[in-house]
């Protein structure tokens, strides 16, 4: 069992970090930055945002666990004292008779991004969004190559189901249980007057359909990645689908997605 850990900084982190791998040696683990069975994330979902992104290019033989340091994450569902049972676990994989982890799948959202200078993909564990650094949106949506509507406002965000209950939800999205596999589209306040309109409520895509965004003026734009910024003033277009592959986390007990809801949103 090969693992890795990443953590966000903070005093508290770096020493969970330190003593993690402490005990993951005692118990026969062992450290791997290259290429980890387990990605462990200590910090808080931010954290697990760093963490997916590092290791993006090994996203299909990569679990992930976090624990989580400040209040009880979305991604990060282990506390603190709960180390050494999570270690004991994950060394226990090889031994006859032991449960073998539960590994849950959440989808994530797949973007190309085509500029004059060139074309780059992206994927997204939260969302992507599209906003203006310097006066109102605008750009047109199109949903399976047909138009869909021209937006105009502060911007469009993208989100996984997962990334649902992040900035979605402030911006009016519904939550999505991440087994359902979906994109969320929803608006940043959009302008709807007689003359300019959109369609107001967020939209929600299955796998296999895809969405365009196509810059409609000359515009300093900011694109953003879950928390990677992308300024950019030649945007053609953004497309977005239901990516081919999945994030894996460990689950060695069962936390359902709606109890996280519950306990993060209302106590
Ligand atoms: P941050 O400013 O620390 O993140 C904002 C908050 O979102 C933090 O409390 C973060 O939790 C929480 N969060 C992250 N992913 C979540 C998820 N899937 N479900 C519920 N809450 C979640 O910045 P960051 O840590 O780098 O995270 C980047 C994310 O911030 C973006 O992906 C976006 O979703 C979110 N964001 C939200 C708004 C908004 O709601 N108006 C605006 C910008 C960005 P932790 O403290 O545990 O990290
Ligand atoms: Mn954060």
């Amino acid at each position: 069992m090969r693992y890795y850990v990443l953590d966000r900084g903070d005093q508290l982190s770096v020493d969970l970090s330190e003593s993690f791998h402490k005990m993951a040696s005692e118990q026969g683990l062992q450290l791997d930055a290259e290429s980890p069975d387990i990605v462990v994330s200590i910090g808080g979902d931010g954290t697990m945002l760093h963490a997916f992104h590092t290791f993006i290019d090994r996203i299909p033989s990569i679990a992930f666990v976090g624990v989580h340091t400040g209040h009880l994450g979305f991604y990060a569902d282990w506390k603190a004292d709960e180390i050494p049972e999570l270690i004991r676990m994950m060394s226990s994989h090889k031994d006859e008779g032991m449960l073998k982890p539960r590994i849950v799948r959440y989808p994530l959202v797949d973007l190309e991004i085509r500029k004059k200078s060139g074309t780059s993909s992206y994927i997204c564990l939260n969302e992507f969004t599209l906003k203006s650094v310097d006066g109102t949106v605008v750009a047109q949506v199109d949903i399976n190559d047909h138009l869909f509507e021209m937006f105009r406002g502060d911007g469009i965000c993208v989100s996984t189901p997962s990334g649902s209950t992040a900035y979605n939800k402030s911006l009016g999205g519904a939550m999505i249980h991440p087994s359902i596999e979906a994109l969320q589209i929803s608006e940043i306040a959009s302008i709807n007057n007689r003359v300019f309109r959109t369609m107001g409520s967020a939209l929600v895509l299955p796998k296999h359909h895809h969405c365009d965004i196509y810059s409609r003026k000359e515009q300093n734009l900011l694109l953003t990645v879950d928390h990677i910024n992308l300024p950019m003033d030649d945007l053609i277009s953004v497309r977005c689908q239901v990516a081919a592959q999945k994030i894996s986390f460990v689950r060695y007990r069962p936390f359902p997605f709606w109890n996280r809801v519950r306990n993060a949103f209302l106590g």
